[in-house]
């Protein structure tokens, strides 16, 4: 990036940080030639990301329901709420990774089950069984054996 007041192409990033309310991102650059610092903002774009559900039927990606699940999924477990929410910052940028406009859910219940594995036993064990929909307690007992194996 030039330099607004050298015109030098010679800058770099000294700090950035995020701000919430505008979802963008705000810049220190400092200019090695002239030593002048400066700021830009960097508005990051939203993208529209739809979810299909089992149904086929499509809606709107929706943060909120993957925290509520992993939420209670984590109930009452020993696990910082830090943590729980660094889980789920991984998922949210894992999908938006995939860079499609269309992501199956099946593909994000996958995803979470990957993160929760890692997080805490139980929690996972609690989120594989509300999403896998486990009719008995043999296909049950077949998951967790798998898991703990
Ligand atoms: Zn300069």
């Amino acid at each position: 990036m030039r330099c607004p007041f050298c015109d030098k192409d010679n800058t770099r990033v000294v700090d950035s940080r995020p701000v919430e309310e505008t979802n963008s991102i705000r810049r220190r650059r400092m200019c090695d030639s002239c030593g002048k610092r400066f700021t830009t903002y960097e508005r990051v774009e939203a993208i529209p990301l739809v979810i299909i559900k089992k149904d086929q039927s499509r809606e709107q990606y929706d943060r909120g329901k993957i925290e509520a699940g992993i939420m209670r999924a984590c109930y009452k477990r020993p696990i910082p709420v830090e943590k729980i929410e660094e889980c789920i910052d991984a998922i949210e940028s894992e999908i938006f990774n995939l860079e499609d406009r269309e992501v199956e859910s099946t593909k994000v219940g996958e995803l979470v089950m990957e993160h929760l594995k890692e997080l805490d036993a139980v929690a996972y064990v609690r989120f594989a069984s509300v999403y896998r929909e486990f009719k008995d307690v043999n296909t049950f007992m077949d998951e967790l054996k798998k898991f703990l194996k």
